[in-house]
């Protein structure tokens, strides 16, 4: 696992958090704020925030159109709640973003009430960990080669389509360095 070089975009949202676990798990990252800078990465993760405003950053600066140029090349992409809504090919309301992943995603799916929530998950292949969710979305549908690698309460919050990985929930937020390693792996 060391010795690869894994991005966290770093236009928004909880990107330190991120790096502080893939330290953790002795693995070197990088703060992604230009196209270029997603030349030297093996990986890259999309972390949690506003979908909207990473996004509209990630458009402005071109990274949009890298990032989609990478992940075609085969580089492992990751997106945590924010980073799920901004990989999925359809949203239920808004436009789509990069337009990755074979999913249909619903934003704030867990309403206002209950905002924000944490419980045990079972990840196929992973076993359990603590899923963290906040103003989470899930995901409503999947096709084409999308996988779904753990439900909650009958709704989908983990996907794998070929190199490109999304969770509704924040593993970075946790002690849990379980998917952190499983994504330094494929890459
Ligand atoms: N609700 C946020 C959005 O729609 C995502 C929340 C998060 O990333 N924690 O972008």
């Amino acid at each position: 696992m060391a010795g690869k070089k894994i991005g966290v975009l770093a236009l928004q949202g909880a990107f330190i958090e991120h790096q502080d676990s893939l330290k953790k798990c002795g693995v070197e990252s990088f703060q992604i704020r230009t196209k270029d800078d997603l030349d030297k990465i093996d990986g890259l993760i999309i972390p949690g925030g506003e979908s909207t405003t990473i996004g509209r950053l990630m458009v402005k600066y071109g990274i949009d159109r890298k990032i989609i140029e990478k992940a075609e090349e085969g580089m492992p992409i990751w997106g945590t709640c924010a980073g799920m809504i901004l990989l999925a090919k359809e949203l239920d309301k808004d436009e789509p973003w990069l337009r990755l992943m074979d999913i249909k995603v619903k934003r704030n799916a867990y309403g206002r009430q209950v905002d924000s929530f944490e419980t045990e998950l079972d990840i196929k292949g992973l076993g359990k960990t603590r899923g963290v969710f906040i103003r989470a979305p899930y995901v409503e549908k999947v096709w084409g080669e999308a996988e779904v690698l753990c439900e909650h309460d009958d709704k989908i919050v983990m996907v794998k389509e070929r190199n490109i990985l999304a969770t509704s929930f924040h593993p970075e937020l946790t002690d849990d360095l379980a998917l952190h390693k499983f994504f330094v792996e494929l890459c």
